[in-house]
């Protein structure tokens, strides 16, 4: 349910049984849609096709990347005549390395005709399609066009990893993201509703206030999860509320995180909090990627779910920072071939090699947002900054904010009184990393907001989109996993 939709006006109005009742409702029409026939079938193939060797995968790969261009030529409007342009017919593709040659397909596209990447008979009866839209936090949103088919098999990859590390699907789950399952003004507890179709306990993620989360804790140690999932910044609050009391009463088999970049420091908190290791996931709403980990802590690429190559300069790299580009192999609607998500990744040079067994390409890093990569004033991309935020004195949450070419604003949150050792800490630490041209001025505030999806941004390059010469590469509201989970 979507705060100031019909819907929710009605919902925030009503009496909590009757929330309660509108919220299972509303479960099971999802359970419905989500894991129908097609789903079934499509996670079996799924547990199949886990153990098949790596030279099985790459041959089913070029099989199903062939089928791809053939359908996306022949039925979907944007490739005919991108491609026709170009001269390029499906009988040319005869190896990886052309397939390799095919222009990437920018989000901006997509954002400007959305339908024209859908198969021409679906645009022309769309009875059978349904859309959804990511959030959109600045721009346009993105319009998703799916049928009951790719949203079942969508949710099968969910299921894959519950599978795979051995959870009992029987058992309910706590889930604590961005679902306004409680009205925001509510002060006492429940901060929490039960969908019974789901075995789903949701809690909120707005009521996160110190004097509640014990309610919280205590609360979840009552429904004895084995899978607690949600974003990590919001579990974050709790296991750094856990460790600083020494609860140490709540143990699930697993947190599972999603649609937010999973910084060191949290996944330190959270282990360390719950007595059990992070899940990270990630993929993105158009369903073209998708990645899981394991229980030795790989990202595992699945290639059910599309091709996953990552660029540098538009070329194909392994071992190093590129830019995440999905081919979809599972939504026959909307097709996307090379599709550029707004992400970057590090993707594996040698491919079936974890401990687990399972034979994939897999992620040896993921970097966050192409638009949201900080830059030293010599122009040097900045990586990854987990350190910076790790065991600031005092701080409760930390924000860096490129706003010029040499310049950080860093929003810090406290977590009693502001320390003037804090700024001395964080301002240090940001010059050993940006090199001490760059200006930095830190300041304490209330709060810092979240995107429209409910998303805390650690790190965030207002400069760059400002400056018209970065272009738009359209991840301004990147869509990693809004639609994979709930
Ligand atoms: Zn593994």
């Amino acid at each position: 349910m979507i705060p100031g939709t019909r819907l929710y006006k009605i919902y925030e109005k009503l009496p909590a049984p009757l929330q309660s009742l509108l919220v299972s409702t509303y479960g099971s029409v999802l359970r419905r849609r989500r894991y129908g026939a097609e789903h079934r079938r499509f996670l079996d193939g799924l547990k199949e096709s886990y153990s098949w060797p790596l030279d099985q995968i790459r041959e089913w790969q070029w099989q199903k990347l062939q089928g791809v261009v053939r359908h996306a030529y022949a039925n979907v409007p944007y490739y005919r005549e991108t491609w026709g342009k170009l001269d390029f017919h499906p009988e040319d593709l005869k190896t990886m390395a052309d397939f390799e040659k095919l222009p990437v397909t920018e989000k901006q596209a997509l954002r400007d005709d959305p339908w024209k990447f859908v198969v021409d008979r679906y645009r022309e009866d769309r009875s059978a399609v349904f859309t959804g839209h990511t959030s959109g936090t600045t721009g346009k949103p993105l319009m998703m066009i799916k049928d009951k088919n790719t949203y079942q098999r969508t949710w099968a990859f969910q299921e894959r990893q519950r599978w795979y590390w051995g959870l009992d699907r029987d058992r309910p789950r706590v889930s604590l993201h961005n679902r306004p399952v409680v009205p925001v003004e509510k002060k006492t507890p429940p901060f929490w509703q039960y969908n019974g179709a789901d075995k789903q306990w949701m809690f909120s993620n707005v009521h996160l206030e110190e004097a509640n989360l014990k309610h919280y804790l205590d609360k979840m140690v009552e429904i004895d999860p084995e899978e607690v999932l949600g974003f990590a910044s919001a579990l974050d609050v709790l296991a750094e509320y856990a460790i600083r009391t020494g609860y140490d009463k709540l143990r699930p088999k697993v947190i599972v995180t999603f649609a937010e970049q999973v910084y060191d420091f949290q996944r330190d908190h959270l282990s360390q909090a719950f007595g059990c290791p992070v899940a990270d996931q990630y993929g993105s709403a158009e369903v073209v990627v998708w990645a899981g980990q394991c229980p030795s802590g790989t990202y595992h690429v699945n290639h059910e779910i599309g091709y996953f190559e990552t660029l540098v300069d538009d070329q194909p790299v392994r071992g190093q920072v590129g830019e995440v580009v999905g081919t979809g192999f599972i939504n026959e609607v909307q097709v996307l071939v090379r599709y550029r998500i707004g992400d970057l990744a590090t993707l594996s040079t040698g491919a079936g090699d974890c401990a687990c067994g399972w034979q994939t390409d897999h992620l040896e890093s993921l970097s966050g947002r192409m638009d949201d990569v900080l830059y030293a004033p010599d122009g040097r991309p900045v990586g990854r900054l987990d350190p910076i935020a790790r065991g600031l004195p005092g701080v409760r949450e930390c924000q860096i904010v490129q706003d010029d070419r040499a310049h950080l604003t860093v929003n810090l949150v406290a977590q009693d009184e502001p320390l003037d050792e804090a700024i001395r800490v964080v301002t240090e630490r940001l010059h050993s990393f940006f090199g001490s041209e760059m200006r930095i001025d830190c300041s304490w505030v209330e709060e810092i907001p979240r995107t429209a999806a409910g998303k805390f941004r650690y790190q965030l390059n207002t400069w760059k989109k400002k400056a018209p010469a970065s272009g738009d590469s359209g991840a301004a509201n990147s869509s990693r996993g809004e639609e994979t989970l709930s």
